[in-house]
């Protein structure tokens, strides 16, 4: 076995630490921010500009591979990382989460006010229920052409041993704020049922696929914003046995509202084994990696970086702005002054203004890379100020700029 979490340095008063994820594709510094290449690619950008942004590892989806081109393709090529020209270390989520928010429309339904609104048969109005959830599987059909498929934990575990990742996620219902108390019962109930057929399943694959590198296998933590179900769900799976197989690390999922992500992650973390890395699953903003962090996050994923970058939105040390905003036509400047990335060393604001109105391949190419590093970057420093022992002034530093100067520049 080839997988292994070194923890270097603890903090005395918090769950914060830093450590070295080693899989067999390399190793993850840790606390790390790894960037999302959810069909294989990082969206126009090139393998060795994200390696060259810092990019340790890149977190690829199950869910798009298995619809296309399929996981035996990439069991052929040699793996994820072999097929896109990735060297380094890869990770993969289960599907979970694709399979049902495509399913029952959470981005329609997010929009309504979780705090009034609860409902088990959640989905959007005017739109197809895609996805059935029973304690087998789940039955979607593919956003791509209506075709009917059907995720169960042994197929996700199989998708994603063909896949080949180092690290994977268990298959697991992924609710959402508006579900009831009740149906985030049942649903957990289901993902510790469906966690056991996942070990099972990895043991039988891991056996059989002998010759083929290790491939880790991350638990997934649900319970949404309720204290006895995280609570329940971190001894459930942190304890977890099957076939003589744990979970290597944990994944933190679900529906969380982001104000209360550092109580979740407390509630959590203080039960889970200390010694197992812990991933926080799609959120990556500035402001929520610092709380990750400090409270015992080790390595986090997002698409947010990418995708806002295409819409030309960039992240600064003073704050968030849009760089088609015409204030900029005649900017000479740098996105952002003190960054060491390929667009702010060689291009200015008014040259990606001039790219983004023109609709020019290259501006999302540009404000990737320039994303990618701040986030990538921005973790890289929290974990180099822990090492120092001054990751409080750090955040606070960090912080008050962003903040402040996100409050005067908000477009
Ligand atoms: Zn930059």
């Amino acid at each position: 076995m080839n997988f292994s979490f070194d923890i270097k340095h603890a903090e005395g008063n918090s769950l914060a630490r830093v450590g070295t994820i080693t899989t067999p594709h390399g190793q993850i510094q840790t606390p790390a921010f790894i960037p999302v290449g959810t069909k294989a690619t990082v969206k126009s950008v090139l393998p060795e500009a994200m390696a060259d942004l810092g990019s340790q590892a890149l977190l690829a989806n199950a869910y798009h591979l298995y619809l296309q081109p399929g996981p035996d393709i990439l069991d052929e090529a040699g793996g994820l990382g072999e097929f896109m020209n990735w060297p380094g270390p890869t990770i993969t989520d289960s599907g979970g989460f694709q399979v049902l928010s495509l399913g029952v429309g959470f981005k329609k339904v997010l929009a309504m006010d979780a705090k009034t609104f609860r409902r088990d048969d959640v989905i959007a109005d005017n739109k197809e229920r895609l996805a059935h959830v029973d304690d087998e599987g789940v039955t979607f059909k593919s956003h791509l052409d209506g075709s009917m498929h059907r995720f169960t934990p042994e197929i996700s575990m199989q998708v994603q041993h063909q896949i080949g990742a180092d690290i994977m996620f268990a298959f697991d219902e992924c609710t959402t704020l508006h579900n009831t108390r009740r149906y985030q019962e049942l649903a957990m109930d289901r993902t510790h049922a469906w966690a056991l057929r996942c070990l099972d399943e990895h043991k039988r694959l891991t056996d059989e696929r002998i010759g083929k590198p290790y491939q880790a296998l991350f638990g997934v933590i649900q319970g949404a914003q309720y204290e006895d179900l995280r609570k329940k769900a971190a001894t459930d799976l942190g304890s977890m046995q099957s076939s003589g197989q744990s979970f290597d690390g944990f994944g933190i999922g679900g529906a969380l509202d982001k104000s209360a992500l550092g109580t979740i992650l407390t509630w959590v973390n203080q039960i889970l084994p200390t010694e197992k890395p812990k991933h926080l699953l799609g959120i990556g903003a500035p402001e929520d990696l610092f709380v990750g962090v400090e409270n015992g996050i080790d390595t986090f994923d997002c698409v947010l970086a990418s995708r806002i970058a295409r819409t030309s939105a960039v992240y600064t040390m003073e704050g968030r702005f849009n760089l088609s905003n015409s204030r900029f036509k005649r900017d000479f400047t740098a996105i952002d002054d003190e960054c060491d990335c390929y667009t702010c060393t060689h291009y200015t604001r008014a040259y990606m203004h001039h790219v983004f109105r023109g609709k020019e391949m290259i501006s999302a190419t540009l404000a990737t890379i320039h994303n990618e590093r701040f986030i990538v970057r921005l973790v890289d420093q929290m974990r180099q100020a822990l090492l120092d022992g001054n990751f409080a002034d750090m955040k606070a530093d960090f912080l008050g700029r962003y903040k402040h100067r996100s409050g005067q520049a908000s477009n």
